[in-house]
């Protein structure tokens, strides 16, 4: 018996692929829409930085109807940091719609995501979008599909995926490769007769757990999650088991279903559905839902313990005076409550000022988005160097290691294994692909790794791909963990080249340069690459800049200057120092406390 009005999917995509256009039209061609909302709103992906990063934050619920029958529809984070709300994500459904560019092919970001719905036996709808671009080449790429899932080990059923080609921007799609002559309704279709529908137990005791949160100023905290049994009805008495095994009963006050990109009320939910609960007070991810008289606990999800933590504190402004600054104080603390609010992996605590806090978070990643949606929403801060957690583990001070996997063309390998050895790295193998291309995987403390993204993509010519996931608490890796990197160096004046060098940056914060180099505050240096211009703004000469020997004049061009990244600035933060966030900019400043 089971619901074959009803299917859960998640969407997994690489950014560009056309996830937000196939959903958008998805919503527009199922008229799931009003006139007026498909002009206003976008369906996924709608915050800027997820879009400048290349990757999903939170994970956004849309509902599509097809005939007499619903799908829900999951967006999921395509990177590491999120590894626990991924697999919470896919705990909610029956079946992926891996999207890919049919030119492009499947790009390593995405393994992560789809590894873990492979290994939780999810039914896989492989869409092959942009089927309109000149250069698609779908056979190939439908090869590509497989031999990924072959190496992530797919089982037989799983290597047997349904295949649609699609033009999500044409709103055309079709199960064959060489025409285009149907509409939306092929993916709707495939998705139905593919993806596994829910079991009916509707009158098995409810089962409903929360898998996500969100928050909202009038109803406060929300619980995000799917009925795994039962129906649970507005004005039941339930049961909450907490993850440590407390219960407290409750009467369902609100209950929310999801109707395009909206939520709204309901009165009834049954096997399968997913819905949002509000009107428990501290409703946390992993608790479980169900009837006083059958209280049964689900099986536990996994939240991710932070491991890397910042200090926040107010900017110091002359002008503010005490009062400015206490006001200032509290709502940043506010801004970062409503953050703890739907971010498990978050933590917030006090100091022994007023206006600092400690932040913990999943990686640098994670609390640079938060750091970075602040700024965008208009708060001056600073933040410190990101610092990892160490744990006591049996007697033994650890800190926190994470498995790197990296894929890059050969000639790059050296540079790759010498850069993360010096960040004491553990190599623990190497693939040849046969292809040009090599898979080096290690084991690195986490503080390695604090930086390393834009040090990779400049060594890598932005060739290289890195993820890592979160492995273990470890003893601590002795000695010092640093970068190392080397560049041209180019002060711009107006945007013009005004003089060059070699650079080579130690320790993260020292440059070096050659003898001659005109080098002084408040000028802009950056290291020339194919594609990625890293600039730093001088903000202090140090004594001890080591002055070496020249090498013959090139000629350099450079794009126009920019502000640094907050990651870059984190970077050469040197252990004491601060980094001052603003709406306007970015930019390294001498701790002033
Ligand atoms: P997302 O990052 O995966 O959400 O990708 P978007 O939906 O934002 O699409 C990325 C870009 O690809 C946009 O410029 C789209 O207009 C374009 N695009 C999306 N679908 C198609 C398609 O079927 N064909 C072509 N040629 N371009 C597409």
């Amino acid at each position: 018996n089971v619901r074959n009005d009803l299917r859960n999917i998640a969407i997994i995509a690489h950014v560009d692929h056309g996830k937000t256009t196939l959903v958008d039209e998805l919503l527009k061609q199922s008229g799931t829409f009003s006139e007026h909302e498909q002009v206003a709103e976008r369906a996924m992906d709608n915050n800027d930085i997820e879009k400048e990063r290349g990757i999903t934050i939170l994970a956004k619920n849309t509902a599509v109807k097809y005939e007499d029958k619903r799908i829900n529809i999951l967006d999921t984070p395509g990177h590491a940091d999120f590894g626990g709300e991924v697999e919470r994500i896919l705990k909610m459904v029956d079946g992926v719609l891996l999207v890919v560019d049919a030119f492009e092919g499947c790009m390593p970001q995405t393994r992560f995501v789809l590894k873990k719905a492979l290994e939780q036996k999810l039914t896989p709808v492989v869409v092959l979008n942009k089927i309109d671009r000149p250069m698609a080449r779908p056979a190939e790429v439908i090869d590509e599909v497989l031999d990924l899932f072959i190496e992530l080990d797919a089982d037989e059923d799983q290597l047997d995926f349904p295949v649609v080609y699609a033009s999500a921007i044409n709103g055309t799609a079709s199960l064959k490769d060489d025409d285009q002559n149907d509409d939306m309704s092929v993916v709707f279709k495939t998705v139905i007769d593919n993806v596994p529908a829910p079991v009916d137990n509707a009158e098995e005791p409810f089962q409903f757990q929360v898998t996500m949160l969100d928050y909202n100023d009038y109803l406060g905290r929300i619980g995000v999650g799917r009925v795994f049994r039962g129906t649970i009805k507005k004005g039941d008495q339930a049961t909450l088991i907490k993850r440590d095994g407390t219960e407290k009963t409750f009467r369902i006050t609100k209950m929310f279903g999801f109707f395009g990109l909206k939520k709204e009320e309901i009165s009834e939910a049954k096997p399968g559905d997913l819905i949002a609960l509000s009107g428990v007070e501290d409703i946390m991810v992993g608790d479980t839902i169900c009837p006083p008289e059958h209280p049964e606990q689900m099986e536990l999800v996994r939240i991710d313990e932070p491991t890397l933590q910042m200090k926040f504190l107010v900017n110091n402004s002359p002008f503010a005076g005490r009062e400015g600054q206490h006001v200032t104080s509290r709502k940043i603390e506010a801004r970062l409550m409503t953050q703890v609010e739907t971010d498990v992996s978050l933590r917030v605590e006090p100091t022994s000022s007023p206006d600092a806090w400690t932040v913990s978070g999943r990686g640098e990643l994670h609390l640079s988005i938060l750091i970075e949606n602040l700024r965008r929403e208009g708060f001056e801060l600073q933040v410190s160097k990101p610092e990892v957690i160490i744990k006591e583990v049996d007697g033994v001070k650890c800190e926190p290691f994470e498995s790197v996997q990296v894929d890059v063309p050969e000639e790059y390998t050296g540079s790759v294994m010498e850069s993360l050895g010096d960040r004491k790295g553990e190599m623990l193998n190497m693939i040849n692909k046969g292809d040009g291309q090599v898979r080096l995987e290690f084991l690195v403390p986490s503080r390695g790794l604090i930086g390393y993204t834009t040090e990779f993509m400049s060594q890598t010519k932005g060739y290289g791909i890195i993820n890592h996931t979160f492995d273990s608490y470890r003893p601590r890796a002795q000695g010092h963990v640093g970068g190392r990197r080397q560049g041209v160096l180019v002060s711009m004046e107006t945007g013009k080249t005004t003089s060059y060098g070699m650079i080579q940056l130690e320790d993260r914060g020292t440059l070096f340069v050659e003898p001659g180099t005109d080098i002084y505050e408040g000028m802009i240096v950056g290291e020339h690459n194919r594609d990625n211009d890293l600039s730093i703004n001088i903000t202090k000469l140090k004594a001890q800049t080591n002055i070496r020997s020249a090498t013959k004049d090139q000629t350099v061009t450079m794009k126009r200057p920019r502000l640094l990244t907050l990651e870059e600035a984190l970077e050469y933060l040197d252990n004491d120092e601060y980094c001052e966030v603003t709406p306007q900019s970015i930019r390294l400043r001498k701790k002033i406390l």
